[in-house]
């Protein structure tokens, strides 16, 4: 299958032919001079967040475009990448009409996303090695394949997938590579950040959830070329991106170092964990993991967390998912919870 890639045939008529909502921010741009501001209906006593925030976000893109090397029209940010993922849909799957692809077992959004927006998600399971059955990729699409979410690393399976299928997927197929790289930063393996100029299809999204330790403010990135994300920007609420949390991601970015150091010392526990599980008799297999938890399979799923559960520990339990039969997923935690759970789990 040979293609071309035209944006055009792909983004929906309605979007394209959308003209976007102009909020005051879009309007004015403050240049950071001291001016009246009355052209919000904000209240003017100043409390820190009384003016709305800025629309796009241009002080955080600023700065994550220097960290990331990535231009600041290859940006999106949204209220976690569960957002980014909505607009992704909402931009280029007509409802009751076109499909997506996604490659179970994976992360559980995508396909929840397709039902909100009525969009058919076409499974393609993972091989037993949990890599992507590439042909049998291809062997779904249609002319109504709008999408193809890849999970790399993929949670739950903690793998990062072969960097040759992604490639092939994003050379064979019409319609956008969506490359989900919440784990990148606890990963051996290059980000695609690096190729978005190679593939006009590729989206990369990122999140600052997990390395970075920002779960509670919600901010999700969307990398991809100008065009792509000009469409985004078109049906973005114009505030999706509240001003606290683009204060507290500025101060966590500018303080790389810590997040570094962090993800070191989650490595190094993870490793700690992977060995202590491999001396366990009811530990039947410990998947290779690329990520910041470890999927293992066990002899009885239910049963062993029922047990963590009763010693105070919460895992996940991940055995209805395909290929997942009888596997707990277990989070990384701080030495001291990696400690403990270490304990109570030869006490099982
Ligand atoms: C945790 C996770 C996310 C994060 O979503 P946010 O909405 O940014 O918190 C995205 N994708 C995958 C695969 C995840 O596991």
């Amino acid at each position: 299958m040979t293609k071309t890639f035209n944006i055009n045939n792909i983004v929906r008529k309605s979007v394209a032919a959308l003209k976007p909502y102009s909020s005051a921010r879009d309007e004015y741009v403050s240049d950071g001079s001291t001016m009246i501001f009355l052209d919000a209906n904000e209240n003017p006593f100043d409390n820190g967040v009384n003016r709305y925030p800025d629309p796009y976000q241009r002080s955080l893109k600023a700065l994550l475009a220097k960290q990331k090397g990535a231009s600041e029209e290859n940006m999106l940010l949204g209220n976690g990448s569960d957002e980014v993922l909505d607009l992704i849909y909402r931009a280029f799957c007509e409802p009751n009409q076109d499909n997506v692809i996604t490659l179970p077992p994976t992360y559980g959004m995508y396909k929840v996303l397709a039902g909100i927006n009525a969009v058919e998600n076409r499974e393609v399971l993972l091989t037993t090695d949990f890599e992507p059955d590439v042909p049998a990729i291809l062997d779904k699409v249609d002319k109504q394949t709008k999408l193809i979410f890849i999970c790399s690393p993929n949670n739950p399976t903690g793998n990062s997938f072969k960097r040759e299928s992604m490639e092939k997927l994003l050379e064979s197929f019409h319609g956008l590579v969506v490359i989900d790289e919440a784990y990148i930063d606890f990963s051996k393996q290059e980000s695609f950040l690096s190729s978005l100029k190679k593939y006009p299809n590729l989206v990369v999204t990122q999140t600052l959830s997990k390395a970075y330790g920002l779960a509670g403010i919600r901010l999700g990135i969307c990398y991809a070329s100008e065009e792509i994300i000009s469409i985004l920007n078109k049906i973005k609420p114009p505030y999706n991106v509240n001003q606290l949390t683009q204060q507290k991601a500025l101060q966590r970015i500018l303080n790389e170092d810590a997040v570094q150091q962090e993800v070191v010392q989650i490595l190094e526990e993870r490793y700690n964990l992977e060995q202590a599980l491999q001396n366990l008799d009811f530990v039947e297999k410990i998947y290779p993991s690329d990520a910041n938890f470890v999927l293992t399979k066990v002899d009885n799923a239910d049963k062993r967390y029922h047990q963590l559960l009763e010693k105070q520990v919460v895992v996940r339990n991940r055995s209805t998912q395909p290929l997942c039969e009888n596997t707990l997923r277990f989070t990384v935690g701080t030495p001291a919870e990696n400690k403990a759970l270490i304990a109570i789990l030869k006490q099982l």
